[in-house]
């Protein structure tokens, strides 16, 4: 992709109120536009990355057998009466000039997956199933204030499962468990599992993942000796038994989290299955969610120096970034050929080619901005040397290379 190109200029400006590093960086770098408070438009830098980790989060859900699947995010009325949370959802009235209608936008979907859930499960052989979606979700959240952290309308991809007994959603749970493990080990975000409380629907523990860091809103209570990890909303210092490591806490942003539902929608939808002697019996749920969208935020409140964002490989927007130094056309017909070059190692796709007539000031700026983890640099002294200049974001010192090591990177 050429620079000259893209859809998007690197700003100086930011609009009023954004304080979160993620805000900061994501709107001058041109990877998000903020349209009001909480609510944000994806421009396609950011699209970028965004789909990279709805990849990843993708490829592990489908590792677990779970189906994709999109469900509206205009839901009716009686939907949520049907399970008592009409006055959770955020309201809104169709007016068609016929008649009104009433729907909540999507905040959660267990009433529309148990819905659906009645036409397919009847039988014991129907049992275990699930099926998650990627979809944009809606919450009147009071403060909106931390970037793609918290929005009023935001991604979430939210999975549910359904199982013919308790020990079968335990061992699903687990499984669901050790994916969500994955899937923020490959975005480059070491998450706490923490044990948090059921709310109304259980007495036992939920499990929240948490990533350390100082924006997030959250406390936790943890232990780096055995794993313990709780959330401060129900942590008493007896919690932590049988160990002598020393618990510390921390602020942290959750990331995910995992739900033994039961029987709370599938008594609410009457989802009943007939078991082996012909009993019919209540299907037993589980839901499990994990934010994209915060976990795009979370990467960059994690990986950032003060001149920008350093984005890990597997969810950088490109993985080379080719900058042309000077107006030379030697430089420029030089750096054609690197970009072929570049181009035929990764991908097209996958570099990004600064060719704009601008300073070299302004060019490296906007790289260290951006964030993609190598930066190649073709200029008079790299055609003089008959090497590349190539420097890592996370790594202080460029290095002189020849193409021989250039392409051993990749
Ligand atoms: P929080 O306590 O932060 O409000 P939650 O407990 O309400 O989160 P869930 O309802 O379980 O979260 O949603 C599943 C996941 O969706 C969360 O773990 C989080 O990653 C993400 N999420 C929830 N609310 C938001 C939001 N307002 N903006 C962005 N992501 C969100
Ligand atoms: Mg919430």
């Amino acid at each position: 992709m050429r620079q000259s190109q893209l859809f998007t200029k690197t700003t100086k400006n930011l609009p009023e109120g954004e304080e979160s590093k993620n805000a900061k960086f994501l709107i001058k770098g041109g990877f998000i536009n903020k349209s009001s408070a909480g609510v944000y438009t994806l421009l396609p830098l950011g699209l970028r990355v965004l789909n990279k980790i709805n990849n990843i989060i993708r490829e592990e859900m489908n590792a677990l057998g779970a189906e994709e699947l999109l469900m509206p995010a205009l839901i009716h009325k009686k939907y949520w009466e049907q399970s008592g949370r009409w006055g959770t959802a955020a309201q809104i009235i169709y007016k068609t000039g016929v008649e009104e209608l009433n729907y909540g936008l999507g905040w959660t979907h267990e009433e529309v997956i148990s819905a659906i859930a009645k036409h397919f499960i009847s039988s014991y052989k129907d049992l275990p199933r699930a099926a998650y979606q990627i979809q944009t979700k809606f919450r009147a959240e009071a403060r909106a204030q931390a970037g793609i952290l918290r929005g009023r309308e935001f991604l979430m991809k939210d999975l549910y499962s359904f199982h013919a007994d308790r020990a079968d959603l335990d061992g699903y749970y687990e499984k669901v468990i050790g994916a969500y493990k994955k899937i923020f080990k490959r975005l480059g975000l070491k998450a706490l599992v923490t044990e948090a409380s059921g709310g109304a629907f259980t007495n036992e523990y939920t499990h929240e993942f948490q990533v350390l860091n100082p924006a997030g809103e959250d406390t936790v209570f943890y232990c780096e000796t055995c794993g313990f990890s709780r959330n401060q909303e129900i942590y008493k210092p007896e919690a932590h038994k049988d160990c002598a490591g020393e618990v510390k806490s921390g602020r942290a942003i959750e990331v995910g989290n995992v739900f033994k539902l039961g029987t709370k929608f599938s008594e609410s939808f009457n989802l009943t299955y007939n078991d082996k002697t012909g009993a019919k019996q209540q299907v037993i749920m589980g839901s499990y969610g994990i934010g994209p969208s915060r976990a795009m935020g979370t990467i960059v409140e994690e990986y950032n120096d003060e001149k920008g964002i350093l984005w890990p490989e597997a969810v950088a927007p490109f993985r080379v970034h080719l900058v042309a130094l000077g107006d030379n056309p030697k430089v420029l017909k030089e750096a054609e050929k690197t970009y072929e070059l570049l181009s035929g190692l990764v991908g097209e796709a996958e570099v990004l080619y600064d060719e704009r007539s601008a300073s070299a000031g302004e060019k490296l700026n906007d790289a260290d901005l951006l964030g993609i983890p190598v930066r190649v640099l073709v200029s008079e002294k790299t055609i003089a040397a008959k090497k590349l200049e190539v420097k890592m974001r996370s790594v202080e010192k460029a290095e002189m290379m020849t193409l021989a090591q250039v392409k051993k990177i990749f």
